[in-house]
């Protein structure tokens, strides 16, 4: 059964009045890869009243007002996407289709949807519960942020959203320990995972440089990212402090991971994996067809690219589910009316980081002057693909389940780094795995772009690719690799697309067509490199392409039917012969 969405529903509960109201600006898709769905059915569990309003219309109250005002708190999310990612372009540009839309089309997702939401309960909802900020849009924005759609640094978003709380990360403990302090009416103030506003600085917490200062000078922003990442690890962190206005942002320490029981009980409760029939009358959502069979077999990510924020999101801590939990949702998924024996994906950020972690994070926290994978994979992660293959292959076995592809992305170096099964888990995947092709995600070719990108050298890549041919032809599969790339990041030129292009046609002897256009997202070092211009661990000045037809013009450089050196032209259409 879903959440109440309509007042009918509540009514059908028998309720008088909703706990809790959740304001997505997702449609109401009720799975475990959606986190507004995750956070209900957390709170519903615990026995709150939920219910959730989504893609509200800003432009009246009739969405925002339809279930009434909460008892303990709105909690407002932008949805699975930043809604500026979700609206525009690396160039620009609007986007025409959004899968998290019913029928498709991007009309209902507004801009810096957070915010829009916010005004929308302030405007109609007077005197009403407090307004709890959540999910990626709010997480990543919660200090002072590069903003690339306003090329400026703009000051927390629990500023701008004039709201009262904003839990951050991936928040279902944090959420649960806020709605019983709300309920209690003890104070919440002292919770991790939190951030709100305060008169006052907190003591012992570690002073960031002002947002005034930030927004005008590179370097202080520089210094204050630093911190900010690297007070990041739930064992090691201090809390923030950080002068927006004449008011103090205040980020509590992050909430520590759940155990793998409870993250097992976050990904058994009961989702219907459906979108509720409310949004389903006015179309499907395209998501669906990509998450209603995945499995997720954990969060966080050693990896750390730059132009990546789940570093900061879910954490540099590797945490997954117990293989029972697995098991037993694969089983589910095979009863299931629409399932036709194929598992969508089983991974999580990155599918190969399954069942092991590092002694010393666990027990100091992540070392804040060193990277897990970069420039090499540290001696002291004890990589070890054996978990992982138990577990393909005994969901391989389940009656019912003919394949299981993993569509998440792979890291080759881990593949490399394993001594003892590396080579085993690579021919379990080629053999078992791949749903016709394979996407790895290189990204580029030049050591000073990779350096700068916090990606290993190239040599894992071009390695990579011949074992997979190797096992692939030995296999007498017909299925082959393709690989992401990406133009105009900072510090890489027009020439280094060249030398790109030339990687890509004699190691690869391939033509990418997924080629991305670097969008600097809050909260990354990619971003930060972006505004400043400057390399941040060394202040080296940087080339940043930030005209818009020149980044075009990396990408060209890649795609096929492009001459190398020379401008990408469509091929002229031929002239119909005048009569
Ligand atoms: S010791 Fe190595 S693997 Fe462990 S946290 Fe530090 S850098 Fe990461």
């Amino acid at each position: 059964m879903f959440l109440p969405t309509t007042q009918a529903e509540v009514r059908e509960r028998g309720w008088q009045r909703l706990d809790i109201i959740l304001v997505t600006g997702d449609s109401y898709i009720d799975s475990p890869h959606i986190g507004a769905a995750v956070i209900g059915r957390v709170l519903s569990k615990a026995g709150y009243r939920v219910g959730i309003i989504a893609q509200p219309d800003i432009r009246s109250d009739s969405d925002i007002l339809r279930l009434g005002s909460p008892r303990l708190f709105w909690g407002i999310t932008a949805g699975s996407v930043d809604s500026m990612v979700a609206n525009y372009t690396a160039l620009g540009k609007r986007r025409q289709k959004d899968d998290y839309t019913p029928g498709g089309e991007n009309n209902r997702r507004p801009d810096r949807a957070v915010i829009a939401y916010a005004n929308l309960i302030r405007r109609h909802a007077k005197s009403t519960a407090p307004i709890v900020l959540g999910g990626i849009e709010a997480s990543l924005r919660r200090i002072s942020h590069y903003d690339f759609w306003a090329n400026c640094i703009r000051r927390s978003i629990l500023f701008d959203a004039r709201a009262d709380i904003l839990v951050y990360g991936m928040g279902e403990q944090t959420v649960l320990a806020l709605a019983a302090a709300l309920d209690e009416q003890t104070d919440w103030r002292p919770l991790r995972g939190l951030c709100y506003i305060a008169p006052q600085p907190i003591t012992d917490y570690l002073m960031l440089p002002a947002h005034p200062t930030v927004a005008s000078d590179p370097r202080a922003f520089t210094q204050m990212f630093h911190a900010f990442y690297r007070n990041n690890d739930p064992v090691s962190a201090s809390g923030l402090c950080q002068q927006q206005d004449t008011r103090w942002l205040v980020q509590n320490p992050p909430a520590f991971p759940p155990t793998t029981e409870e993250l097992d009980a976050v990904y058994e409760l009961p989702y219907t994996h459906a979108q509720h029939p409310f949004y389903e009358t006015q179309g499907s959502v395209r998501a669906l067809d990509t998450i209603r069979f995945a499995l997720t077999t954990h969060r966080g990510c050693y990896g750390e690219c730059h132009f990546c924020a789940i570093a900061v999101h879910q954490g540099r801590r590797v945490y997954g589910r117990s293989e029972a939990s697995l098991i037993r949702e694969a089983r589910r998924m095979t009863a299931h009316p629409q399932f036709k024996g194929i598992i969508s994906d089983l991974g999580g950020p990155t599918a190969n980081m399954y069942g092991y972690e590092c002694a010393r994070k666990l027990e100091k926290g992540a070392c804040p002057q060193k990277r897990c994978l970069y420039p090499k994979v540290c001696p002291h992660l004890p990589v070890d693909h054996g978990h992982l293959r138990r577990l393909m292959q005994k969901i391989r076995r389940i009656p019912g389940i003919r394949k299981i592809f993993v569509a998440s992305g792979l890291r080759p170096d881990l593949i490399f780094a394993d001594q003892k099964l590396g080579d085993a888990y690579l021919e379990d995947l080629i053999r078992h795995h791949v749903s016709g092709q394979l996407k790895i995600a290189p990204e580029h070719s030049e050591p000073h772009v990779l350096a700068r990108m916090g990606k290993p050298a190239i040599e894992a890549c071009t390695l990579f690719r011949q074992r997979f041919y190797q096992i692939t032809h030995a296999a007498g599969l017909n299925q082959f690799l393709s690989y992401y790339l990406m133009a105009a990041y900072p510090g890489c030129t027009q020439k280094d697309m060249q030398r790109l292009r030339h990687y890509t046609r004699t190691k690869l002897q391939a033509a990418p067509e997924q080629i991305q256009i670097f969008t600097p997202t809050p909260c990354t070092y990619g971003a930060l490199m972006y505004h400043t211009e400057q390399d941040p661990f060394d202040g080296t000045p940087l080339f940043v392409e930030k005209d818009r037809r020149k980044k075009l013009r990396q990408k060209e450089e890649i795609l096929p039917g492009r001459a190398p050196g020379k401008a990408f032209r469509k091929k002229a259409r031929p002239r119909k012969k005048r009569s």
